[in-house]
This record gives structure tokens, C-alpha cells and sequence, in this order.
């Protein structure tokens, strides 16, 4: 067993999640601006579901109605948990890569100009998109995971968040098949098991 394999197992613990159980083994991925971790539910298998997920702490942790962000981990957590396995992978990149100041600045001047936060970032001089999912594609590889897309369906819970999810359709490409009822995420995947990572998949990984 090679080192990191041996780190990897000595994570291992049960996690209790809406009442039922399932092991879970965490791994660093290293990056200063788009590190975070992966964790490991279940087995590694064929078939296994992908969920590469950035930090939103309004969405994720207090559970704000204003964008897809903790619909979209619910869910995918839902998804993994009830197929057994599967993988998150949870990166540090608040406020797509801003940081949570910048983002709280951006919604600030969304609200003070009517903007949407692709504008609002621009007029403070941000960039619109900073983050970046090449540690997070080399820690799947590492894992021995490549992956196809699967669609994640989730319903805005408010006008705000349908606005939202409008925006990053219009602005990002997101695909959002009935932009007045829903939203196709990209980001459950589901992975098979592979050595090696054909490049079709890779760049649709790195297209995320
Ligand atoms: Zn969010």
C-alpha cells in the first residue's frame, strides 16, 4: 500500500446523515486557491457519482434561498448516499474564487444597481469566474476516476435564485432546461473506473 493510500484508510469513519450511516475517507487536494478535499463515501466503484462542489457558505452551511448552491449538495449527497458510493469533492472556492468579502460586495452592489453578480463583479473589477478544477481533476485521476454527466435537477426556492440561475445560463452556459422551474446542473457526475482518464472526459471535467 503506497502512502497515500495508507493516509487515505486511516480516515475512514461512519457518518450519520438524515438517519442513516455510511463511511466516509477524506483526502487533501492541495491548491492555494482551488484546493479543498475529496471525500470518499462507499467504495470506490463503477458507477460511482461525482460531486465536484465550490464553497457557498449562504447556500451551504445557513441554507439561503438565494442561489442552487445547498439544493444542489443536498442532493447530490441524496444521490450518493442512496446509491451507497460516490464521491464529493468539496473546493475553497467561495464566491467563484472571489473569497466571501468580495462576494458579499458583489451582492451588496447587485442589490444598490439591480445588477446581476456577473456585472457586479465587473464594475468592482473582479473577475466573473476565477476558479479553476485542475487539482480536482488530478486528485479523481489519482483516485483511479474518470466520468460522464449526469443531470442534477433542483427547483429555485426563490425568485432571487431563479434570477440567479438565469444569469449564469445566460452569462456561463450553464445548461438550465426551463429557466422558469428548474435547473440541469453539471455537477454530479457519474464516474467508472478507469486508469487512466480518456481526454474527452478530462476536458469536460476541466469545462465545469
Ligand atoms: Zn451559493
Amino acid at each position: 500500500m503506497d502512502q497515500a493510500a495508507f493516509h487515505l484508510r486511516e480516515t475512514g469513519h461512519r457518518l450519520t446523515r438524515k438517519g442513516r450511516e455510511l463511511r466516509v475517507r477524506v483526502m487533501a487536494i492541495p491548491g492555494a486557491e482551488d484546493g479543498g478535499h475529496a471525500m470518499i463515501f462507499g467504495p470506490i466503484a463503477d458507477a460511482c457519482l461525482v460531486r465536484i462542489h465550490s464553497r457557498c457558505l449562504y447556500g451551504d452551511a445557513l441554507r439561503s434561498d438565494d442561489c442552487d448552491c445547498g439544493p444542489e449538495l443536498d442532493l447530490s449527497m441524496d444521490m450518493i448516499q442512496n446509491a451507497g458510493c460516490g464521491v464529493l469533492v468539496y473546493l475553497e472556492q467561495e464566491g467563484r474564487g472571489a473569497g466571501l468579502v468580495d462576494k458579499a460586495r458583489g451582492l451588496r452592489t447587485s442589490e444598490v444597481f439591480g445588477l446581476d453578480t456577473f456585472d457586479s463583479y465587473e464594475r468592482l473589477g473582479l473577475c466573473a469566474d476565477t476558479r479553476s478544477y485542475e487539482n480536482a481533476a488530478r486528485a479523481l485521476v489519482h483516485l483511479g476516476i474518470a466520468v460522464t454527466v449526469v443531470p442534477l435537477v433542483t427547483r429555485p426556492r426563490s425568485e432571487r435564485a431563479r434570477r440567479y440561475l438565469e444569469a449564469k445560463r445566460r452569462r456561463r452556459g450553464h445548461t438550465i432546461p426551463d429557466e422558469s422551474a428548474s435547473t440541469l446542473g453539471r455537477a454530479v457526475w457519474r464516474s467508472r473506473r478507469r486508469w487512466f482518464m480518456p481526454s474527452c472526459w478530462w476536458r469536460r471535467l476541466l469545462a465545469l
